[in-house]
């Protein structure tokens, strides 16, 4: 894990690097309060969470007034009651089951929630996200959805053993966005491509994407607890 000053730096330079052509959310995952308000102090607005309890342990001590919290792991539908009233966005929108109970949660405390499509760019097995030639259909079905505010796409390429290699892909996720904004209806505002990670966030910018998530390259190597792999 880095210490302050590391964390200080590579924010800035990320940032620099960036020159404004995509915003910065800080992947916060085993990350503590503490540090990540350190990097609100630096001038970092976005934050994301991948998991619900480490989100809940976490949110009172966070300075959300100053950061937007987005989630972006896995959701399992009985979660979403947890995170409701307390995420600014949810990127990680992989099936109808989860766009449906959002839907019924939002519709309960009377909020729209901003959501992104995740796509399984690379139709891995493994990955979470609706197979590219799915996504248009997706992102039809989530815009009759009146309680959600579809606001573009995300994905996670497969891990790539060359540097560029995932450009492919997130020039392929650029195609698809531009084909879905395209077909636009009322109540979507399609403005967020969500890709990019601490080993290509500048590849991912220069295919198109304007938000990037990277944690490793601000916070260090993540260290788990032994339980919770
Ligand atoms: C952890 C995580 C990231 C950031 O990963 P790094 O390789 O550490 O930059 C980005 N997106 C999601 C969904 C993540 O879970």
């Amino acid at each position: 894990m880095n210490d302050k000053q590391q964390v200080a730096e590579s924010i800035a330079r990320i940032r620099s690097e960036l020159d404004g052509r995509a915003r910065l959310l800080a992947a916060t995952k085993t990350v503590p309060a503490e540090m990540i308000n350190f990097a609100i102090e630096q001038g970092l607005n976005l934050i994301g969470e991948n998991r619900v309890n480490e989100l809940l342990e976490k949110y009172e001590q966070i300075d959300r007034d100053r950061v937007e919290l987005h989630f972006i792991g896995a959701l399992q539908t009985n979660k979403v009651k947890y995170i409701i009233d307390k995420v600014d966005m949810i990127q990680s929108v992989d099936r109808e089951s989860l766009a449906l109970e959002i839907e019924r949660q939002a519709a309960r405390i009377g909020r729209v929630m901003p959501i992104l499509a995740e796509v399984n760019i690379g139709r891995e097995a493994t990955k979470s996200g609706v197979l590219p030639e799915q996504a248009i259909e997706f992102c039809r079905y989530l815009q009759t959805l009146p309680h959600l505010e579809l606001r573009g796409l995300m994905a996670i390429p497969p891990k790539s053993e060359k540097i560029g290699e995932n450009r492919k892909y997130f020039s392929e996720m650029r195609k698809i966005f531009i084909d879905i904004s395209s077909i636009n209806v009322d109540n979507s505002n399609m403005d967020i491509l969500s890709l990019g990670m601490s080993d290509d966030y500048l590849d991912a910018v220069e295919c198109g994407s304007n938000l990037v998530r990277v944690g490793s390259a601000i916070f260090g190597k993540r260290v788990y607890p032994e339980t919770d792999k």
